[in-house]
Formats: C-alpha cells, sequence, structure tokens
C-alpha cells in the first residue's frame, strides 16, 4: 500500500500550470492540489458532473473523459468522476485517484502536449453552480478538540469540565445525511423547545442562541464489509479527501435537549459543507507529528501505529468569518471571527476511522465524518461563538455598530481554510458559506 504522507513531484513547488491563474502566489488551487468538486454552468439544465479545479477554473471531468486522451488507471477514474456525484470514484479507492491526480497533474504542467486538448474542457468557477460532491449516505460528527470540549464542558460543569473518556475514546454521535448542503447554503432560524433561563417550563419557538462550529469533514472513500474493521495501517486508504463544514448549532435546543442521549434537533437542520473536496494527497506536505499533551493517557492499540506518531496530524489553517445583512449592504468585506489550526486536534482522521469500525460498522463511499469543533488553545482560536461569547454573556464588535453573541437573521457565516509554509505550494480549500434567514413562524405554512 502506498503512505498517503508521501512526497512525489506532483508536490513540487516549482511546478507551474498552463493556466496562468493556477500560478498566482495567492491561488487556493495551483497545479500541486487539483481538489474535486461537483459542478454545471450556472443557469443551465447541465447535468451536474465532477471537476477539479486549476487556479480560477475548473477542468469539466465528463468533457475531459470524452477527449480519449487518457490510460488505464486514469481513465477509469475520471470516467467515474463525470456522473452527478463522486461516489464512484470514491469507491475505486487510491491507486485509481492517486493515477487520476499524476495525469491531470502531467496534462496541466506547462508545456503539456495536451494543453491544446483540455483547453476546452475548462469552465470558469465564477461560471459554475456547485452541488453536493457526493451522495451522503451517512454522517458522523467527532468532537476532536479538547480545547473545544474543554471549554464548553467548563460552562456546563465547572468543577468538572473534561470527562474522563476523552482522553480514551474519540467522542461522536451520528448526525443527518438529508440537510446537508454545498456552500451558498440559506435555512431558516430553527424552531424548537428550550428553557429559559430561571424557569421550569420550556417554550417553543425560534432558536435564540443559533451558532457556528468551524469543522473540517472527511470523505470515506473505499468502504470495508460489515464486520470488517479499518486498523489504523490500512485507515487512510480508506479517507478520500476532506472539506470544510459548518456544524450549525442551536445552542438553547441543545441545552435541553441533549440529555441523556446527545444532539438531536439543535443540529439536525443544517450543515453547511465547501464545494471542493482537498484530496489526502494534496496535504501530504502539510503532515505533522501526532502528539499528545503531557500527562496523557496511554494510547489504546488500536488507535496507535508508527505512521500515525509520525505524520497522523495535519496544519490545514482554518478561519472563521461574519457578514451581516447590514455589512452586506454597505459593502463592507467579512469581518474575522476567529481562526486556528487543524493541527491541535486530539484526535486524527485515521483514529475516527478506526475507532468508526472497531465495532464492525461498515462505512461506505461518500459517507461524511466531522471532526468536531475546531478550537484552538487560546481564546482568539475558539471555533464558535458559544466560546467567543463565553456562554453568550459577553458579546464581539462585528462592525462599527452591531455585535454579536449569537446569530441574527441575515447574518452569513464564511469559512476558509488553506495550508501554507515554505518550500511548498499553498493548499487552498476555498470557502464554505451560509446564511440565515428568519424562522419561519409555527402559524405560517413553509414558503
Ligand atoms: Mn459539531
Amino acid at each position: 500500500m502506498t503512505d498517503r504522507t508521501s512526497l512525489d513531484e506532483t508536490h513540487d513547488p516549482r511546478a507551474h500550470s498552463w493556466v496562468a491563474s493556477a500560478n498566482r502566489a495567492d491561488s487556493d488551487f495551483p497545479i500541486q492540489n487539483l481538489p474535486f468538486a461537483v459542478f454545471r454552468r450556472d443557469g443551465t439544465a447541465e447535468e451536474f458532473r465532477g471537476g477539479v479545479a486549476i487556479g480560477d477554473q475548473i477542468v469539466d471531468l465528463a468533457a475531459a473523459a470524452g477527449l480519449g486522451s487518457f490510460r488505464g488507471e486514469a481513465e477509469i477514474g475520471i470516467r467515474a468522476a463525470a456522473q452527478p456525484s463522486l461516489n464512484a470514484l470514491m469507491r475505486l479507492g487510491p491507486g485509481v485517484w492517486s493515477a487520476v491526480r499524476r495525469a491531470l497533474f502531467e496534462a496541466l504542467l506547462m508545456g503539456s502536449r495536451l494543453q491544446a486538448g483540455l483547453q476546452p474542457c475548462l469552465v470558469a468557477q465564477s461560471d459554475a453552480q456547485f452541488s453536493l460532491p457526493a451522495q451522503i449516505g451517512d454522517y458522523t460528527d467527532f468532537y476532536t478538540s479538547i480545547h473545544h470540549a474543554t471549554a464548553v464542558g467548563r460552562m456546563m460543569r465547572p468543577d468538572n469540565p473534561l470527562l474522563p473518556n476523552y482522553q480514551w475514546v474519540p467522542i461522536g454521535y451520528h448526525g443527518r445525511s438529508s440537510s446537508i448542503g454545498v456552500s451558498g447554503q440559506t435555512f431558516h432560524r430553527p424552531l424548537g423547545q428550550r428553557l429559559p433561563p430561571g424557569t421550569t417550563q420550556p417554550v417553543v419557538g425560534p432558536s435564540v442562541r443559533l451558532d457556528y462550529e468551524l469543522e473540517l469533514g472527511i470523505f470515506v472513500g473505499a468502504g470495508n464489509a460489515r464486520g470488517a474493521r479499518i486498523s489504523m495501517q490500512d485507515a487512510e486508504e480508506h479517507i478520500f479527501g476532506m472539506c470544510l463544514l459548518n456544524d450549525w448549532s442551536a445552542r438553547d435546543i441543545q441545552a435541553w435537549e441533549y440529555q441523556p442521549l446527545g444532539p438531536f434537533l439543535a443540529k439536525n437542520f443544517a450543515t453547511t459543507i465547501s464545494p471542493w473536496v482537498v484530496t489526502l494527497q494534496a496535504l501530504a506536505p502539510y503532515r505533522v507529528p501526532f502528539e499528545r499533551p503531557q500527562g496523557a493517557s496511554a494510547l489504546l492499540p488500536y488507535l496507535d501505529s508508527p505512521t500515525n506518531r509520525r505524520a497522523g496530524a495535519i496544519d490545514i489553517r482554518l478561519e472563521a468569518l461574519i457578514q451581516s445583512a447590514a455589512m452586506r449592504e454597505r459593502r463592507e468585506p467579512p469581518q474575522r471571527l476567529s481562526s486556528t489550526t487543524f493541527r491541535h486536534a486530539y484526535w486524527t482522521i485515521a483514529q475516527l476511522v478506526a475507532h468508526h469500525t472497531i465495532n464492525g460498522c461498515d462505512l461506505r463511499a461518500g459517507d461524511l465524518l466531522g471532526t468536531g469543533t475546531q478550537s484552538g488553545p487560546t481564546p482568539g482560536e475558539a471555533g464558535s461563538l458559544l466560546e467567543l461569547s463565553a456562554g453568550g454573556s459577553t458579546s464581539i464588535q462585528i462592525a462599527r455598530d452591531e455585535t454579536r453573541s449569537f446569530l441574527q437573521d441575515g447574518d452569513t457565516v464564511i469559512f476558509r481554510g488553506w495550508c501554507e509554509r515554505a518550500g511548498a505550494a499553498k493548499i487552498g480549500f476555498g470557502t464554505a458559506q451560509g446564511t440565515v434567514l428568519p424562522a419561519i413562524d409555527l402559524g405560517e405554512k413553509p414558503a
């Protein structure tokens, strides 16, 4: 099996593309990235199909498959990606993903003999409408940030913030896939039950503590047979790639409903992901050692491996921004709320897969795992308003005359993600954004 953390010529920072926009230093999508999405030309009734980002363009993989220029596993992969979802490509496994990456890298490289053929297969990203990258069968959300778990735990249990199981078991719960949408998603403020402070009788109505959660999503590639667990050694062979993920959360509904079975209606009304899925291979230059904090308990062997110790974590920088309706009206840019990096996570993506399948649970191509809110060790790195506003007790200045403790109607939340370091090409995730619409009153009919 290939090591998903090793580098080859597709990572060479000196490589340039004949697509000029890909060579700009600030581009999210240089030739070393090549992330996948599903798209069509905006305003058309075309079939959605797979595409790969290069600079400000998309390589239309349905058109590229028709060129007859690709051979072997690359051809098989590109044909599989020509469909309205990437599940078929995801199912084919890392040998095919790697062959597609190499073939597209060579075809897009400055001086490639395929330039003339491939040029008509480019669609400007600004002309594209995106769809979900996969048909997501199952969605599981984890809780991998110990800083988030501790900060939130402290609000609920000041003297015992972190429960003892946290250091042993990657905590997760099964979410809902039907309400996952792609960037640009809008949703109505959810209604539900909440317990007003100082009362004993719940009320039903629009959430008044609506929040976001800054997360990454992990797309499962080839699944496992039911009953056959995935070992740490093989775990990353089953991961297709990663995206940005916003796990919108109604904190007041959550606080009232979550015991004893965990989140339910506080989370399942909307989840927003970025259109682009960045492959693990593209992230290889940004692997960093997995380190446990001083004094942490020992790892159980099924969650440990030499590769995971050496390079199990990934340094993905994350940023959350907000733009209110008034800011949009005044054409003010979004305001940054916080930033952090995924390298602070307490559990790695391989450990999430190994843990999820230890009991024989079968993962399937296109399943989505959320990392849980990513908060870093300092207050400015918090990945939710719940933390930034200290449980709603303070507020954050977002514009000259506007503050927030929780989200207001009309607010747009924007996530950005990217990897950057000297000696490697920048690998961007693009953005995942979503907008809160006013609640639909209990008496009204949904439009
Ligand atoms: Mn979450």
